[in-house]
């Protein structure tokens, strides 16, 4: 059995570390860079890092790493070792505050969407101390921003802390405005939970568009899907166990606060949920979730697939952004209160992020936008393409009777006074059971629900951070000014409310009356990648982002031309793969099995004194023909296609013709091959099929 309060923390250079192996005047230094988010001083770094080094050293250690987080999806990292030659042919092990605190890096591999042309090529990666180093596989890993040499942001990690900052900074007026001048710091708390699918690895290597692309892009329905919910649940597989509990003891080992793990919805289908931390250090830990999911599964002969939508038919995989907001003292600002006080702070706050959901629509959407999870969204599985929060019926209650100024049940003769009165108790599970709504309230929480398993957190909560930011700072000036905070706050919760209520949605989100009611609401349904990224530059999105200083103009072009382009590498890619396993594997074993029916046909006119006109293996050679050449043509158009878009120079135009002619293509291809999947003999079918890898674990 393991001890996991011993193993926890152990590869992490975290806070009791630090105080055990620090000076006092040192350990309190970093103490207070961390909290007030400064940069340090270069002979405290010194010894930071010496203190590091050593600790590193004793944890098996050679070599240190800046990891950052560039636009790629994944994170990057470049290994140095800590020698340093001395005297006589030996080495020292050495690793000094400068390279602590700053590595140099050569930006021009990673995506820059155009920073590069305007900027030198050189890049720097800073070191975070507010995300603990730590160790993995003998490296000491120093999590870090990466900036171009300009100071333009080139990862993720940038814009989520100065988005961090930006609503510190707002929040902190807001509840100074209500006395609270004990708060010196406000952050976001962030909990994703993370679905993925385990499949067999001999499997996986069979099949290039898994290989290649990490989903399916050909595979006929098996005949038992997920109809049962036999799997959701359920019990879980010896092998699976195997791998999670060792997932389990890597990440506590590096201070992932893993929870909880079960099954999910779909066969092969899972989830891992962490205890929440701030969004920093949740979306760094995410990260290395992902990561080690993926090794440890090949440890255990099975590979682990993040793609948004692995198999067509099969529920997809998503990952939910749970969001809250926590002072320093300890108090989450999103959770109902039980005085009138915090009662009209919390509703405040609530009404900030409706306010904030409703006007920036388009940054939550644009934020899990991919061209993976463009296959999950508004599937009847994941929420639809439309924005909308949650916030069940005792919540829409209260908000409505402090819009109408009526009471808010017939048992309650009086109406909600802001300041005046305390909320009613409202259960805390019937605030979410409603799992089709994309943004929801679960108590004390908002729950994104958009993200593709892929994804990192951070743009969620760049956008969210930042817009809710913007809210507070309105409501702020409109506070700080008033002669009368009740009255003031009274109306401008009220008004609030009115302007925003068409946000809220309590009903099944993934009934098509509801695309309807909110076309007439006037919410925004943005159903691909390339028409949510059409509205990231808007004026009221520059505005927001170089107000709160966490985009500037040109770091919104490089992510709007990264976003786009990396949606058409990504179908373009899959394309290919296509054409290549379409003509190449597919539409050959359809035809080695069209010569084996002829065979046998041929046999069988010899043996039989019957000739019949009508045959088995005549009408299905008949029909298995038909589908080649539909197959063959189909390829053949859209090699070109794949050809003709990939000339094409301007980003925005390459996407629209990949939304426009490639995907509908390439589900034209698919669907002819997986018909003729359906009537091929298996043994002929030269790849795994869904019900080999679906239930291929046991
Ligand atoms: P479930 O959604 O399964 O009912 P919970 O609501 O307890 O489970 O938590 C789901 C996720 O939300 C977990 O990752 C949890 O850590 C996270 N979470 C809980 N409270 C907060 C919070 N205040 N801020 C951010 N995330 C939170
Ligand atoms: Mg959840």
């Amino acid at each position: 059995m393991t001890n996991v309060s011993e193993i926890f923390g152990t590869m992490v250079f975290g806070d009791a570390e630090m105080k055990a192996r620090l000076p006092e005047d040192i350990y309190l230094s970093i103490k207070k860079t961390i909290r007030d988010g400064r940069s340090l001083k270069l002979d405290v770094a010194n010894v930071v890092a010496n203190a590091m080094k050593e600790w590193a050293i004793e944890k098996g250690a050679t070599h240190f790493t800046h990891w950052f987080q560039p636009m790629t999806g994944v994170t990057a990292e470049k290994h140095d070792s800590f020698i340093s030659p001395c005297e006589e042919g030996k080495v020292l092990m050495e690793f000094s505050g400068k390279e602590l605190v700053r590595g140099e890096s050569d930006a021009s591999s990673f995506p820059s969407g155009g920073l590069r042309a305007t900027f030198e090529a050189r890049g720097y990666t800073a070191w975070d101390p507010t995300s603990y180093a730590f160790v993995k596989d003998q490296v000491l890993y120093v999590p870090t921003a990466f900036c171009s040499w300009g100071g333009e942001a080139l990862d993720e990690k940038t814009p989520l802390m100065r988005s961090m900052e930006a609503l510190n900074k707002q929040a902190l007026r807001v509840l100074h405005l209500f006395g609270n001048e004990d708060v010196t710091s406000i952050h976001t708390t962030v909990g994703p939970e993370q679905e993925y699918f385990l499949i067999d690895a001999d499997m996986y290597s069979q099949r290039k568009d898994l290989m290649y692309t990490g989903r399916t892009l050909f595979g006929a329905k098996p005949s038992k899907g997920q109809e049962l919910d036999d799997h959701y649940y359920g019990s879980i597989k010896p092998k699976v166990q195997a791998f999670m509990q060792e997932l389990d003891e890597e990440l506590w080992k590096l201070g992932v606060l893993a929870k909880t793990e079960h099954n999910e919805a779909a066969p092969a289908q899972h989830e891992l949920a962490p205890i929440f931390s701030t969004a920093n250090i949740a979306t760094d830990h995410n990260q290395l979730t992902m990561e080690m999911m993926q090794k440890i599964a090949r440890r255990h002969g099975m590979v682990c697939l993040l793609h948004e939508k692995p198999f067509e038919g099969v529920n997809g995989s998503g990952k939910h952004n749970n969001w809250a907001l926590s002072t320093n003292t300890g108090v989450n600002l999103l959770e109902p209160g039980e005085t009138p006080h915090e009662n009209a702070q919390f509703l405040l706050f609530f009404c900030a992020v409706l306010k904030a959901v409703d006007e920036y629509q388009d940054l939550l959407r644009i934020s899990a936008a991919s061209a993976g999870n463009d296959h999950r969204l508004g599937g009847h599985e994941a929420p639809p393409n439309i924005i909308s929060v949650f916030i069940g019926d005792e919540l829409a209650s209260i908000l409505k009777s402090i819009e109408e100024e009526t009471a808010y049940t017939a048992q309650e003769k009086t109406q909600m006074r802001i300041g005046v009165h305390v909320l009613p108790k409202f259960p805390k599970d019937t605030t979410d059971r409603n799992r089709t709504s994309p943004f929801a309230f679960t108590g004390n929480k908002f729950e994104f629900r958009m993200l593709g398993a892929s994804a990192s957190v951070a743009p969620p909560n760049v956008m969210l951070n930042t817009a809710v930011a913007e809210v507070l700072s309105e409501f702020a000036d409109i506070l700080e000014k008033s002669e009368d905070f009740q009255e003031t706050l009274h109306q401008l919760i009220k008004t609030t409310i009115t302007n925003h209520k068409r946000i809220i949605f309590n009903g099944n989100g993934y009934d098509t009356e509801w695309i309807k009611e909110a076309e007439s609401r006037g919410l925004l349904n943005l159903p691909t990648t390339p028409d949510a990224y059409a509205r990231f530059a808007d004026a009221k999105n520059l505005a927001l982002f170089t107000k709160h200083k966490v985009f500037n103009e040109q770091e919104i072009t490089s992510r709007y031309r990264i976003g786009l382009g990396n949606y058409c590498k990504i179908n373009l890619i899959e394309a290919s793969t296509m054409v290549e396993m379409a003509k190449r594997e597919l539409i050959p074993a359809i035809c080695k099995y069209s010569k084996f029916l002829a065979e046998s046909l041929y046999y069988k006119t010899q043996v039989s004194k019957h000739k019949s006109q009508k045959t088995y293996e005549k009408e299905l050679m008949e029909r298995l023909s038909l589908l080649c050449t539909d197959a063959f043509e189909k390829a053949n158009e859209m090699e070109k296609a794949v050809q003709s878009i990939r000339a094409e120079k301007d980003v925005t135009w390459r996407a629209s013709r990949v939304r426009d002619e490639l995907c509908p293509a390439m589900e034209g291809l698919r669907a002819v091959i997986d018909e003729a999947e359906t009537v091929t003999d298996r043994a002929f079918w030269p790849v795994p099929t869904y019900g080999d890898l679906l239930y291929g674990i046991c």
